[in-house]
């Protein structure tokens, strides 16, 4: 029981937010011109938390539903090797949810309280409007990436 709780305290949680933002002016995103689309900002411990990355909106859905190898991020151009990235190993225990992320470099790990993870996530959900502002970036594509 001591051990379990050492344990638990050892855990460093992280708080992640998911926010929309339509632009409605033409904007610069990774060399690509946008225009009335949604793209989607996370935030880590309210750092903007890997802006060279463009977020894939619906792999960061289907990050809830469990383990799994989940595109996340990508590049705006749509080829997720263009901006360097991989895709994130997420493992779901009872009351959290965990990032690995690999690089040439080394390994991330993130891990969030799950009813956060998933609250964030749907509420960002709720308050999309892609008829007006289509996803800039609807899919992860699998070119260069194992
Ligand atoms: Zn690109």
């Amino acid at each position: 029981m001591g051990k379990l709780r050492r344990s638990a305290q050892e855990i460093k949680m992280q708080e992640i937010r998911v926010e929309k933002r339509e632009l409605k002016s033409p904007t610069r995103m990774g060399g690509i011109e946008l225009h009335n689309e949604t793209i989607i900002d996370l935030y880590i411990d309210r750092c903007a938390s890997f802006s060279d990355f463009a977020v894939c909106w619906p792999e960061l859905i289907r990050s809830c539903s469990g383990n799994g190898l989940y595109g996340i991020f990508t590049c705006y151009c749509g080829i997720p090797g263009c901006a360097g990235a991989e895709r994130i190993e997420v493992r779901h225990r009872m009351r959290t949810v965990n990032w690995i992320m690999t690089f040439p470099w080394g390994r991330d790990r993130y891990c969030f309280e799950k009813r956060q993870y998933i609250d964030t996530i749907k509420a960002c959900g709720a308050s999309l409007n892609l008829e007006a502002y289509p996803l800039a970036v609807e899919e992860f594509l699998d070119f260069g990436v194992s």
